[in-house]
């Protein structure tokens, strides 16, 4: 085995013994330092710093136990073993006292000698590998660029390295009087202050806990901390660990984070602009191929009109002009003179019925015709047209055509509200049509009352029929079916779409059922319902005719509406606002009852101004559906009474009954 690399201090009075002894410990270890007293020895020791101490007890100047007490001052982990030719235990116990690690008594065994150097030498060695280790692990853990420390069970710092020092503004003093790790982790972070605490005590391993750091100026920055716990002797004896400073991390996320939400942003504008640029060209196309369906039917219409009309137009004119060339020449006779007279007004009358289609059909259109809706008895109307159609049959077909009338019950008498001169209108288009595609049979004409207490009216012929393909596209303008040669052509083609513009504008619909060479019924439905006469009876119980009604509404459809039920039962006024209502009962004073229209922002104090005017006349309130419900004890303060939409004659009746009766 060869030496340790280590020194001795040998300390002896006596020469001879320190010369063996010295050379004896030669042989042990590599360097051996000698002094003859206790006084040389501290000296000695101050000079060389030796590993061990071999010592004599008794010896001049200064003995073994105080020289040893001195050094111990200066180091107390010397290593001392002490020699002595006194066995009394006085001396032993001094010895033990000043921590030495062994006691031989003289003369001094060789054997145990070495023993107690290889054991002391070995121990040395030991620790100083320790240092070592210690020290490398401190070099590294200077060179990482991450906090590192090391903390006991209580959480007290025990070890940082320099960055630590540095990131926490501390010095080695400040860790050397004791800092804690809750000093440098945020305590607002009641948490982490406990999962640390936790970790701590338990000396456990922890993997990335993000915490808040707190420096010795009071800044804070994110830290991601990572730990792993010290065990001594089987028990937990601290933790150590790594803090890693993620301030910039956290930043580049943030920036990373808006940078994402921008992007996102942008994209959902441009989607939305994509989108909206599709939709509008959607739309444009849709416009174009509208526009472009416009335009052949335009087109298409312009070729039929000239076709039709132009010939409609020309041969009337035609016949006017060389009719009224011959009418001239004096060579005409009386009777001739007439027949050409009559020609010419007949000419005359096609072209003036031709214009007069044309203009309707225009006027339809443009929805510029107004309607005059009354009530009046179904049959009786249509009786009425009998002899108009009759004389229509004499004029336009063959002599064996009949005419017939249906009646929808006749018993007893149903009334209608329409406009009848528009209903006329209609069934003489219906039936001068079926006149002409007939030449044998009948054409008749007449109603019937549906489940729904609706009227179905009808013209049916045995006439030519109309084939499947045209049944829909007859109601188009200029749209004729062709028909056999021996057919007279006549008309524009305008008739049936001005019927179905006439029964669109009475709210109801057309629609034709049809068989080639059986014939056709025209078929249309007003959305009036009958009044049968029982219920007119009831109806007529509600007349007031000598008490004076005012409506004060802005709405002229809703007046219209109100007005159509109340126009022959009382003397009716109307304004459209307030402020004209007050004029008008100033001057008016017999008004029994004036029909306010009521919305939340309209002015009160009119209402009780006019009620001041005649203190006797009630005051109802024309109110749109649901605004009752919501103003229940301003309108009970303000007004006698509520009416509200829709207008149901019925139930206006029965309220206006119990003010006007
Ligand atoms: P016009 O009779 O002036 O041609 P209409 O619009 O009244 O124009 O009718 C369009 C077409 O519908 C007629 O040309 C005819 O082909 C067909 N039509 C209308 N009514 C009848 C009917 N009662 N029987 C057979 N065809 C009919």
């Amino acid at each position: 085995m060869g030496k340790f690399t280590l020194s001795v201090l040998l300390v002896e009075d006596d020469r001879l013994s320190l010369f063996v002894y010295a050379e004896f410990i030669k042989s042990i270890v590599t360097e051996v330092f000698t002094a003859a007293n206790g006084r040389e020895g501290v000296k000695m020791f101050k000079e060389k710093k030796p590993d061990i101490i071999i010592t004599d007890i008794m010896m001049p100047e200064m003995d073994g136990l105080e020289m040893i007490r001195k050094i111990k001052e200066l180091d107390p982990y010397v290593k001392v073993i002490m020699i002595s030719g006194h066995s009394e235990a006085e001396y032993f116990i001094r010895s033990i006292d000043l921590g030495v690690e062994g006691y031989l008594l003289k003369p001094v065994d060789n054997k145990r000698l070495e023993l107690k150097i290889t054991e002391l030498g070995r121990h040395i060695l030991l620790q100083q590998k320790v240092l070592e280790t210690e020290k490398k692990f401190q070099d590294f853990a200077a060179l990482l660029p991450q906090i590192v420390f090391e903390a006991d069970p209580d959480g007290k710092l025990t070890f940082v390295n320099k960055l630590a020092l540095k990131k926490f503004s501390y010095t080695k003093k400040d860790i050397d009087k004791g800092l804690y790790l809750h000093d440098v982790i945020d305590e607002g972070h009641e948490k982490d202050q406990n999962d640390i605490r936790n970790i701590v005590h338990s000396g456990t391993s922890y993997q990335e806990q993000e915490v808040i750091c707190k420096t010795k100026k009071g800044t804070r920055f994110p830290a991601l901390i990572y730990t792993s716990g010290i065990v001594e002797n089987g028990q937990p004896a601290g933790i150590r660990g790594v803090m890693v400073d993620i301030t910039s991390r956290k930043k580049m996320l943030e920036e990373l984070k808006n940078l994402n939400l921008e992007l996102e942003e942008k994209v959902r504008d441009r989607t939305i602009l994509l989108s909206n640029e599709i939709k509008e060209k959607e739309k444009a196309e849709k416009a174009l191929i509208k526009a472009k369906e416009k335009a052949e039917e335009s087109d298409q219409l312009k070729g039929a009109f000239l076709a039709n009309v132009s010939h409609e137009i020309q041969t009337p004119i035609k016949a006017i002009i060389s009719f009224s060339n011959l009418l001239q020449s004096d060579k005409q006779d009386e009777k001739r003179r007439k027949e050409l007279i009559s020609v010419i007004e007949g000419n005359s009358n096609a072209l003036l019925n031709l214009t007069n289609d044309i203009l309707e059909f225009t006027r339809l259109q443009s929805e510029k015709v107004k309607l005059y809706t009354i009530r009046f008895e179904l049959n009786l109307f249509l009786l009425e047209l009998f002899p108009v159609f009759e004389s229509l049959r004499r004029k336009q077909s063959e002599k064996t055509i009949k005419l017939r009338l249906s009646l929808g019950n006749k018993d007893k008498p149903l009334m209608i509200n329409s406009d009848p001169s528009r209903l006329r209108q209609i069934f003489t288009n219906l039936i001068s049509n079926a006149f002409k595609f007939t030449h044998e049979g009948f054409v008749e004409y007449g109603c019937s009352l549906t489940e729904s207490n609706n009227v179905l009216f009808f013209v049916k012929d045995t006439g030519l029929g109309i084939s499947r393909e045209y049944q829909r596209k007859i109601f188009k303008r200029f749209f004729q079916e062709p028909k056999p040669l021996s057919t007279k052509k006549e008309g524009t083609g305008l008739g049936l779409p001005i019927t179905q513009s006439l029964i669109t504008l009475l709210g109801g619909k057309i629609w034709v059922e049809s068989k080639i060479g059986k014939g056709s019924t025209f078929y249309f439905e007003l959305p009036e319902k009958v009044i049968r006469s029982e219920e007119d009876d009831l109806d007529k119980k509600y007349m007031w005719k000598e008490k004076q009604v005012l409506i004060i509404e802005d709405d002229i459809r809703d007046y219209i509406n109100l007005g159509e039920i109340l126009k022959d039962r009382v003397k009716l006024h109307y304004v459209d606002s307030p402020e004209q209502a007050l004029e008008f009962c100033d001057t008016n004073k017999e008004i029994d009852l004036c029909l306010f229209r009521w919305l939340p922002e309209s002015k009160l104090d009119i209402i009780h101004s006019i009620r001041k005017i005649n203190p006797s006349q009630s005051v109802l309130a024309l109110l749109d559906r649901g605004l009752k419900e919501r103003n229940k004890n301003l309108l009970k303060e303000h007004f006698d009474g509520t009416i509200s939409k829709p207008f149901k004659k019925e139930k206006i009746l029965q309220i206006l009954s119990t003010y006007l009766d």
